[in-house]
């Protein structure tokens, strides 16, 4: 069995198949030189310097060193070819090649970036354990004037980071309302607000005309000094390595519901699945084809998508991933956790708490169903929901419920 790519889903689909009770042989490619880390400290407690790298890594040494798998770190795979019953051949960088009953495709996704920024050494983007250490590594001094394009996950966690070390933060957003298309407008200026209370000024509605060696130029003639910029535009997933290769490809590798891998007639690609930021698949619980790029998602689905390659290959029936999408995001002292699927036209409701307060729970609903609960600083109140989710509350039981919860 060959995994590609070597990070949070990589590590769990490679583990699921070392658990077997009769193991295959394991390889996984990994692009970076690294052993599989974890994303979540590169924004907070490494970029901060709180934690030095050896405290990101997803298995300690020793559990790392049991593992028995075959590593191909600093490898990539350049191309793939569908076997014609089952898995396939894996090309990698190096010249050589991996023929496979089973392949996980687990690469991820990269940075996207403004035309030209990689002219300049002050421009950062932040996805890698090397992105990290060599932003840290100049916000530390913290008397740096930063500039933040996009106020998504990356921009508004390394804002905060680099504020609360003391340097002055401006995050420029070209949407009205930071994280809009993740969790609507009213949401986003409750989350701008956390970072205003900090001093950082969030600039909504801006657009920018270029960068430069001493700063960004935004439309209309205004030029903001920035001794450090760091770009937080979104990802595009990982797959131009899979070009010609027949996979499915529309913004992520297209799945089926088990994450088995689809070729572009549409039919499944036997032995092949995929797993993590890089999927797309249909999840029957929100009857709507998605792509989600957290945490959670990744580990469970690199689990499942080698749990149903060992189906494939023993005959037994494959388990379809439908979950509730869970995401946190730390920022200063606040924790914004969300359960659900959201979007910026859903009806939003502050059911418990209050902004003012910076301790609230919001429940997102759309046609009379409940589609998401975030809290702010709210853990007690928004675990609680996944029960109503799972029991297929509609709004009026949901809004009923979180007014029970926290009275
Ligand atoms: P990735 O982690 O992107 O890994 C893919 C791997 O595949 C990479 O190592 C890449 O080098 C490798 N690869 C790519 N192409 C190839 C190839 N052709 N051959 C071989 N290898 C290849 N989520 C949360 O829920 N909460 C958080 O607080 C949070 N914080 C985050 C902070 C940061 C800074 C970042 C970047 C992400 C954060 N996330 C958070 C998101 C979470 O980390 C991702 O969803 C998760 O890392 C996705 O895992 P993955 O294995 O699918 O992909
Ligand atoms: P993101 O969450 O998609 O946010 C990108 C933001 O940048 C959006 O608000 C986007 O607005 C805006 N934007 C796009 N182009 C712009 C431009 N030219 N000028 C100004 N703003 C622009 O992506 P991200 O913040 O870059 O994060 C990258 C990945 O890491 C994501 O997968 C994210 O989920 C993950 N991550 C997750 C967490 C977490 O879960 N806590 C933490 C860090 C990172 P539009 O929406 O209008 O395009």
């Amino acid at each position: 069995m060959v995994v590609v790519g070597a990070s949070l889903a990589g590590l769990r689909a490679a583990e699921t198949l070392c658990l077997a009770d009769q193991p295959p042989t394991v390889t996984v490619v990994g692009a970076e030189r690294h052993r599989p880390y974890d994303r979540p400290p590169l924004s907070k407690k490494l970029l901060s310097g709180e934690w030095t790298p050896d405290r990101v890594q997803l298995r300690q040494p020793e559990a790392f060193e049991q593992l028995d798998v075959d590593w191909r770190l600093g490898t990539s795979a350049v191309g793939l070819e569908l076997g014609e019953d089952t898995g396939g051949t894996v090309h990698l960088s190096d010249g050589t090649s991996l023929g496979a009953e089973g392949i996980v495709i687990a690469t991820g996704a990269r940075p996207r970036t403004l035309a030209g920024q990689e002219r300049w050494g002050h421009v950062h983007v932040l996805r890698t354990l090397d992105d990290s250490l060599a932003l840290g590594a100049v916000l530390a001094p913290g008397d740096r004037s930063v500039v933040v394009i996009g106020a998504g996950f990356i921009g508004l966690e390394a804002a905060a980071t680099a504020r609360t070390l003391g340097n002055d933060v401006v995050v420029l957003e070209a949407a009205p309302a930071p994280l809009i298309r993740a969790l609507g407008g009213e949401i986003g200026h409750a989350i701008a607000a956390l970072h205003e209370d900090h001093g950082v000024q969030v600039r909504c509605s801006t657009r920018l005309e270029s960068l430069d060696d001493t700063g960004v130029l935004l439309e209309g003639g205004e030029h903001l000094h920035a001794d450090v910029i760091v770009v937080g535009i979104g990802v595009e997933p990982v797959t131009d390595w899979l070009d010609g290769s027949n996979v499915a490809v529309d913004d992520g590798v297209r799945c089926d519901q088990f994450l088995q891998v689809r070729r572009q007639d549409g039919s499944p690609a036997t032995g092949v699945f995929a797993a993590g930021d890089v999927v797309r698949w249909p999840n029957a619980l929100f009857d709507e084809e998605m792509r989600v790029e957290h945490w959670t998602n990744a580990a469970e689905q690199g689990a499942l998508a080698a749990s149903n390659v060992l189906a494939t290959s023993t005959g037994a029936p494959l388990e379809p991933y439908a979950p509730l999408p869970f995401f946190w995001s730390d920022q200063y002292e606040h924790r914004i956790q969300f359960l659900g699927r959201a979007s910026a036209d859903d009806d939003v409701e502050v059911v418990a708490g209050s902004i003012a307060d910076r301790k609230f729970l919001a429940l997102f609903g759309r046609d009379g169903r409940l589609r998401g609960a975030l809290g702010v600083n709210a853990p007690r109140w928004v675990m609680p929901m996944r029960r109503l989710f799972l029991d297929g509350a509609d709004w009026d039981e949901a809004l009923a419920a979180a007014a029970e919860l926290s009275a």
